[in-house]
């Protein structure tokens, strides 16, 4: 998916009280009421109860009974990111500044679905950039993240993304970005060792030209990361 800008979704429907399992009502009041993040597509409910079924369980049973609308609602949560738009996530948090000194946030916290297993793969953002008359609220650097993880990602183009966005916003003199993440998708099949983890940068402007820039950025996101080990 390369939707960056969000705010739509292939699938916009409203949830309603469409039995995803047996023809009973599975969908209580409180399910409809409440917080936005309540919501889900009944259609998708429906489909995680046939994924049951074809795994060999039995949907209507006591523990699974409501797990078609869980895991439909824990979806809509996990994939937000395709409802929200940097510049509604940013609003109007960029300031003057004549500051030209690195900005860091590092450890930002990651979580997203690797888009060819959906399963999680998790760790850490840090991200740099050096202000060119603008800075933007330090809060917002993990809100630009959230953007982009929280939908079907690969860590190259989540790191490229996240990058991308940050010079769209403030046009720094220059953009750094490190994803450090450990992959379920590869942990939890075996296929690389249990403790791996996936490093990828995106240096943009001065952090690519400029070596003690790179430098600068690239030893204070991976001494900090050692340190907290
Ligand atoms: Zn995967």
């Amino acid at each position: 998916m390369s939707n960056t800008k969000g705010g739509k979704r292939a699938n916009g429907r409203r949830p309603n009280l469409a039995d995803p399992v047996d023809g009973r009502v599975l969908v209580t009041e409180a399910d409809r009421t409440g917080s936005p993040d309540a919501e889900y597509d009944p259609e998708y409910a429906s489909m995680v109860g046939a994924q049951l079924a074809m795994l060999g369980e039995d949907p209507a049973r006591e523990g699974l009974r409501r797990t078609p609308v869980r895991v439909a609602r824990a979806m809509r949560w996990l994939t937000r990111g395709y409802e929200l738009d940097v510049e509604r996530v940013v609003g109007g948090a960029v300031f003057a500044s004549e500051s030209e000194n690195m900005v860091m946030v590092r450890d930002i916290d990651l979580y997203s679905l690797c888009e060819h297993h959906m399963l999680p793969f998790f760790g850490k953002v840090h991200v740099a950039y050096i202000p060119d008359k603008h800075i933007v609220g330090l809060s917002k650097l993990p809100r630009i993240v959230e953007v982009f993880a929280r939908r079907l990602q690969v860590q190259e183009r989540l790191t490229e993304e996240i990058a991308r966005a940050i010079e769209a916003v403030l046009k720094p003199k220059g953009v750094g970005v490190v994803v450090e993440a450990s992959h379920l998708c590869m942990m939890m099949r075996g296929v690389e060792k249990q403790n791996s983890k996936t490093i990828t940068s995106a240096l943009r402007g001065i952090f690519r030209s400029d070596a003690r820039t790179r430098d600068e950025f690239l030893r204070l996101a991976h001494n900090g990361s050692a340190a907290t080990r």
